[in-house]
């Protein structure tokens, strides 16, 4: 299987992270590359690089004020007297009025959810390059070479059309199902990571030609708590487009697979006609965030289930942290999706 990456993803290295009241090392590392690199390899996957394809099919999906304000705000950032080297808001208004402040600081508080998503020296770039590997699978799937795996990092699916959040910066999942829809194909986003894939659901949410399903631990009591509930169907031409399942915490394969089970008949009925698959693999038994409990053998079985949509699958890479277990568990997925398909 093909699979896309760009050295310049590694530009990204972000420091800080705060959790309970804690400031922590931030976990979505670089280190992560080469182990995702690895796992893909052991499953027969040949990397190539994407092309540059400019950035329109990014703001197929992101607001141009949002993209201004990510492309330069480290570079006002460092005008602020005694500014760290990390821009990290200190102001998240819940609720935005129409007004849009001028300063560095309140524009990070308007596109920044949180505090776990610091932007540095090399996060645009990395987080563009991340978005091109995204669209290069895409073109990949459209030219015919078939199904591929994205090594898209940084992630993206907490990433609404002009907020920044969890990790994530540019929303790739939702970038190469923009693009296929563009295309003239019916796509269905299916999200199997931990996290509820939040922004993915903001961007498609009033829409019903880009079906969104995502699979994660309920966040009653998990990131990202207020997106991600099972009453959260869509709106306007989109009700009904959205379904989200939300699992108790350390639910196990069983559990994981007959709610996929549920997710890919939803996609069936939506007549897609590509899937895009936001691959977390943090859902992982091993995984330091500890929401889900699947096995290697479970994620084997997330593979081979895919396959038996009988869909060409795009596969972007979301979260899933360093474990013993990581890579291993990108190897089962594909294997599992290419032994059955
Ligand atoms: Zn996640």
């Amino acid at each position: 299987m093909k699979a896309i990456f760009d050295d310049r993803q590694w530009l990204h290295d972000p420091k800080h992270f705060m959790a309970n009241g804690k400031i922590l090392p931030n976990p979505e590392q670089p280190g992560r590359i080469e182990v995702l690199q690895a796992g893909a390899r052991a499953a027969g996957c040949v990397f190539e690089t994407p092309k540059d394809a400019g950035l329109g099919p990014i703001a197929a999906v992101h607001t141009a004020e949002y993209l201004t304000f990510f492309k330069n705000i480290y570079r006002r950032w460092q005008y602020i007297d005694g500014a760290g080297d990390e821009v990290i808001p200190n102001i998240h208004p819940a609720r935005r009025s129409d007004g849009y402040p001028k300063s560095a600081t309140g524009q990070s508080g308007y596109h920044q959810a949180d505090t776990a998503c610091p932007i540095a020296k090399g996060t645009y770039e990395a987080a563009y390059w991340s978005a091109q590997s995204a669209i290069g699978g895409a073109d990949h799937l459209l030219d015919g070479g078939g199904s591929a795996y994205v090594l898209s990092r940084p992630p993206g699916h907490h990433a609404f059309g002009d907020l920044a959040g969890g990790f994530c910066f540019l929303n790739n999942s939702a970038i190469a199902a923009q693009r296929l829809r563009d295309a003239g194909l019916r796509p269905a986003i299916v999200d199997v990571d931990v996290h509820h894939g939040n922004g993915t659901q903001g961007i498609f949410y009033d829409r019903d030609d880009v079906l969104t399903v995502s699979l994660h631990a309920d966040p009653d009591r998990f990131y990202p708590f207020f997106w991600g509930h099972a009453q959260e169907r869509g709106e306007g031409r989109g009700l009904g487009c959205n379904l989200n399942l939300p699992l108790a915490r350390g639910t196990h394969d069983e559990g994981f697979l007959k709610a996929l089970g549920t997710a890919l008949e939803r996609v069936s009925m939506h007549g897609a006609d590509v899937v895009v698959v936001a691959l977390g693999l943090d859902a992982s038994i091993d995984d330091p965030f500890q929401g889900l409990a699947v096995t290697q053998d479970g994620f084997s079985r997330i593979g081979a289930a895919f396959a038996a949509l009988g869909l060409p699958v795009l596969f972007v890479q979301e979260g899933g942290y360093l474990s013993d277990s990581l890579g291993k568990n990108l190897t089962r997925v594909l294997d599992g999706y290419q032994t059955a398909a």
